[in-house]
């Protein structure tokens, strides 16, 4: 294992003069989301040269997100969150363009929403929120913890437009109604079911179980350009679509993320998944034998929560036995450089997780000995606590002091 030598990806950081991120979190917006590969790199360079009938472009990107998904149509928007917006304004509008150009006024129309409380989520922006853009009124059923299905189906009424279902790590993992009870409900009250899959890798699964429209980001697992990928039923795709005459416009999507995207899929289905599989195995070995022995760090690896064909290697610190805490760990390696980005959401359980799936050449063996060198430091006293109250409110923070 070696660190000597530059990898393609540093030329990148000396050139633009940025900060040498590895990203070991999994694919963060605020890390840039994804690592594209060529094919979806030489898809966006290849178009933006040119113009293209943006319809003509959508329908290819239609018929690429079918055959993958197994739905009857497809679109791209800018975002999953874009999509989610999108997707409810078409419950409400229907194929009314003028309801279209209306909205966020939804006088006149059915605008309620139901969801799961436990599914009130926030992936960098509060899902209700995305809801609510589209002039939607956001109904939360049962409790965080618990939802039964007299709740469901006594929050449904004629001013109901439409319900969603969020799967996700950040929702409640226990307590909620599951899909195939969730659209059965639904549908025995003739309401459509929105799924927020943004970053599952199943792309059959929901659209098979019933879900009538299915939204996926195009820069998480796929590796596409910024992007989000609605699939459906043809109806309910283009009263979507449609509402780019409306509020779509502010989430509009360029051409070379409609192509890159549709490059993502066609990558995505010639994908090596086994292979990958097998090198993410390797990484997460690495960084095990780099802790392995090492007082109070106990490494395991742990699956994806929701499924995803994803492991990860969960790292627990009992801070007094380690000399610092999970929190100083993930901000030690975060001041590196280059700055080794963990996944930190649970870290006040007192673990970090280390995600695989986003490593370039050379940063596995990068991360095995940053893992090395901050445990070091770590038992040697040489690591400071970062301030708890700084550390839980640096997302918003990062925004308030930025470019002072
Ligand atoms: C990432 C994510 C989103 C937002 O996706 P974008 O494409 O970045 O807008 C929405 N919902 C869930 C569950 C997510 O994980």
């Amino acid at each position: 294992m070696t660190t000597s030598g530059t990898h393609d990806w540093q030329a990148f950081y000396s050139a633009s003069g940025m900060t040498p991120v590895i990203n070991v979190s999994g694919t963060m917006t605020g890390l840039g989301a994804s690592s594209a590969g060529q094919p979806v790199v030489e898809a966006c360079a290849a178009i933006l040269p040119h113009f293209v009938r943006m319809h003509e472009l959508q329908a290819l990107a239609s018929e690429t997100i079918a055959r993958l998904t197994g739905a009857e149509a497809g679109f791209v928007t800018a975002s999953a969150s874009a999509g989610i917006t999108l997707s409810i304004a078409g419950c409400m509008t229907g194929l009314d363009p003028a309801a279209a150009e209306r909205l966020p006024d939804a006088s006149g129309l059915k605008n309620e929403v139901v969801i799961q409380a436990g599914h009130l989520c926030h992936y960098g922006a509060p899902v209700d929120q995305s809801m609510r853009l589209a002039g939607a009124a956001v109904v939360p059923v049962g409790q965080s913890t618990q939802v039964l299905d007299h709740q469901l189906t006594g929050a449904i009424n004629e001013r109901t437009a439409a319900a969603l279902y969020v799967v996700s790590h950040h929702v409640v993992d226990y307590g909620q109604i599951p899909f195939d009870a969730f659209v059965a409900l639904c549908h025995e009250a003739n309401l459509p079911v929105i799924v927020d899959a943004a970053s599952e890798y199943d792309l059959t699964g929901f659209i098979e179980a019933g879900a009538d429209l299915a939204i996926y980001s195009a820069h998480k697992f796929l590796g596409g350009p910024t992007a989000g990928l609605v699939a459906g039923a043809a109806d309910r795709v283009r009263a979507a679509y449609l509402q780019n005459i409306g509020i779509g416009r502010g989430m509009k999507v360029g051409k070379e993320s409609i192509y890159g995207a549709i490059a993502a899929l066609k990558a995505w289905e010639a994908r090596d998944h086994a292979a990958i599989r097998k090198a993410e195995r390797q990484a997460l070995d690495t960084w095990l034998a780099a802790l392995a022995g090492r007082p109070g760090i106990d490494a395991t690896i742990v699956p994806d929560p929701t499924n995803n064909p994803l492991d990860r290697l969960r790292i627990n610190v009992d801070p007094a036995v380690a000399g610092a805490s999970a929190r100083a760990i993930a901000a030690a390696l975060a001041a590196g450089d280059p700055a080794v980005i963990v996944r930190d959401h649970e870290v006040e359980q007192g673990w970090i997780q280390l995600d695989p799936c986003n490593l370039l050449p050379g940063q596995m063996a990068m991360v095995a000995e940053r893992l090395a060198a901050v445990c070091e430091a770590a038992s040697g006293g040489r690591l400071t606590e970062p301030d708890l109250t700084v550390w839980r409110n640096q997302s918003v923070d990062s925004y308030l002091t930025w470019g002072r």
